[in-house]
């Protein structure tokens, strides 16, 4: 009689327990009121104010779609489209272009975890649009956005053309990208505080978070539209309008920092709501495709 009176209180402990367990790993999403992100807008636009020799457009290419795990997206949403794209972009000039990310190659796709169908045509062209680049720039340092360049034939030759940050060199998790260790000695590195207009129109914009070597790449055009490729700030434009982190336990796995990046939520949910900026995070394939809808993006790369 008296262990089944102890059962009677352990039972409905643990189911509280479990309740509150749920709810602090999977369902609670931390973004604060008020963003401590550095950033103003005002700031970068400035740098870009007296340009005349800004680029004409941005092209977009797909090289690869997956999906990624529904609730790991936003906490506590489970019905935001889990469709995910690999992406790489082309920033045109009059004379030139920059490329900005690299997505893996066939061999390392099939071992990416949310992949599903890898596009070869498409990473054939984004491939040679790293040939024909001035330079080649990108939004982090995991192999979905750097693992093009494992590969690239001529690589050697383009090295001068290929710039990482100093914190994207420094990073551990560059290793995962399988880039071979005297190469990277080789290349380009910028050190750069909070932000840095790197050619006319270009500004990068430090946001770690989702990896420490993060950074964000705004872009203004010519004809005075501007864009802010966000990267892997947030997987989808659900986290940016509805202002929701990822689930604690899926930042826990992903070895982000919730604190980071739950600021620079806030920071592009207040951007979105008060300016006419296009911000495009790398792996939603509705804003990728919305945009190109609308000729806001081309639909593909140009060589
Ligand atoms: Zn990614």
């Amino acid at each position: 009689m008296k262990k089944i009176k102890r059962y009677f209180f352990i039972i409905p402990i643990l189911f509280i327990l479990f309740i509150a367990g749920q709810y602090y790993f999977f369902n609670h999403s931390y973004v604060p009121q008020k963003s401590s992100f550095p950033i103003k807008i005002e700031e970068i636009r400035d740098l870009c104010k007296y340009d005349t020799l800004l680029p004409t457009h941005i092209n977009a290419i797909i090289t690869g779609t997956g999906e990624l795990i529904p609730w790991t997206i936003a906490a506590g949403e489970k019905n935001i489209p889990n469709q995910s794209v690999l992406t790489s972009f082309q920033i045109v000039y009059a004379n030139r272009t920059v490329v900005v990310d690299a997505p893996m190659n066939e061999k390392l796709f099939k071992k990416y975890r949310y992949g599903k169908e890898f596009l070869k045509e498409n990473f054939y062209l984004q491939q040679k649009a790293m040939q024909n680049a001035d330079l080649i720039i990108f939004t982090h340092e995991h192999i979905d956005h750097m693992g093009g360049i494992v590969n690239l034939p001529n690589v050697e030759a383009l090295s001068g053309n290929i710039l990482l940050t100093r914190n994207q060199i420094k990073s551990s998790k560059i290793e995962d990208v399988g880039i071979n260790e005297q190469f990277l000695r080789k290349l380009e590195t910028l050190d750069y505080k909070n932000f840095f207009m790197i050619t006319p129109g270009i500004v990068l914009i430090e946001a770690p978070g989702h990896s420490k070597a993060h950074q964000m790449i705004f872009v203004k055009l010519q004809n005075g539209t501007e864009y802010l490729l966000a990267g892997d700030a947030v997987w989808n434009y659900a986290n940016i309008e509805k202002a929701k982190n990822r689930p604690l336990f899926a930042t826990m796995f992903g070895g982000e920092n919730r604190r980071q990046l739950g600021h620079l939520i806030r920071w592009l949910h207040d951007l979105d709501k008060n300016e006419d900026i296009h911000i495009i995070p790398s792996h939603d394939p509705n804003v990728i495709k919305h945009y190109m809808k609308q000729n806001l993006l081309g639909k593909t790369l140009i060589n």
